[in-house]
């Protein structure tokens, strides 16, 4: 096991969420803690190294979510995430995707003419994106792919920073290789703050989870904000929106899960959470 610091503020002091430790169902000595500092919450201790890589070695890290390269496809809210940026002023198309799973973002863009590059630090991913679709793909670490500075008009990442050893220096690394007012697209879960979560906190009822999280930061709207601010970016836009819930046939329900979804997209509440950020 290995015990880090606070990745936001670099403070040691910290107290454990047994209640959230719980809920991700993570097992003895793995804990969730909060800095007491700046509120980040993180796993602390944590496995180390090696063994987080091994997580996302094979496809078996998509297959345990139904995902296969065939069945995935790239949802309408994301292409139009493209086709805004097609909208606004850049210099040109270079976009780059840390992260990028299946590829079908990446094959998107470079069908609609964009010049694409991807990270990823999965084997298994960078051979279907090399070998199928045929493009850029860097397998390891962003910090090793050692990209020219001020090169990219745009970094979009999905799903991608919670997962991340260390979140603080790969923002600082894309700040460093994105063009002075380049967009940084971030998409991650709002764990812990959304308000179905906290509803069902009050109310006893127990809490849908992965099981067991692959995650190693638990981000709140301040904490996912500061942390990209810190690495130099200024933020432009940021909205929160509701998905997951069991559909049901019962009209009364189906219209309550509405309502919250409205609600928790009017004040910022949702469980997913996006923000556009542009490097100063
Ligand atoms: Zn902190």
């Amino acid at each position: 096991m290995e015990y880090v610091r606070c990745n936001l503020c670099d403070s040691n002091d910290y107290i454990p969420l047994e209640r959230e430790t719980k809920i991700v169902s993570l097992k003895p000595p793995l804990t969730l803690v909060k800095c007491k500092n700046c509120d980040l919450i993180y796993l602390n201790p944590r496995p180390p190294e090696e063994e987080i890589r091994d997580i996302y070695k094979t496809s078996n890290y998509f297959s345990q979510y139904g995902v296969t390269v065939d069945n995935y496809s790239l949802a309408d809210y994301v292409k139009k995430r493209l086709i805004q940026l097609e909208k606004s002023k850049l210099p040109s198309r270079r976009i780059l995707e840390v992260g990028c799973g299946t590829g079908h973002f990446l094959n998107y863009a470079h069908n609609r003419g964009w010049d694409t590059y991807g990270v990823d630090i999965s084997p298994w991913v960078g051979k279907h994106i090399k070998d199928e679709l045929n493009l850029r793909i860097f397998i390891g670490e962003l910090e090793d792919a050692k990209f020219q500075s001020n090169f990219f008009d745009v970094v979009h990442m999905s799903h991608v920073l919670e997962h991340l050893r260390n979140p603080s220096v790969t923002l600082r690394e894309l700040s460093r290789v994105l063009k002075k007012e380049g967009i940084l697209i971030i998409e991650v879960p709002n764990e812990f703050y959304y308000l179905r979560y906290k509803i069902r906190l009050l109310t006893g009822h127990p809490i849908f989870y992965e099981i067991p999280s692959p995650h190693l930061f638990f981000f709140s709207a301040i904490t996912l904000k500061q942390i990209i601010q810190k690495a130099g970016f200024r933020i432009v836009e940021f909205k929160t929106w509701s998905t997951g819930g069991p559909n049901s046939k019962n009209l009364a329900k189906e219209l309550s899960k509405k309502v919250i979804y409205s609600l928790e997209k009017c004040c910022h509440s949702g469980n997913i959470m996006e923000i556009w950020a542009v490097k100063k």
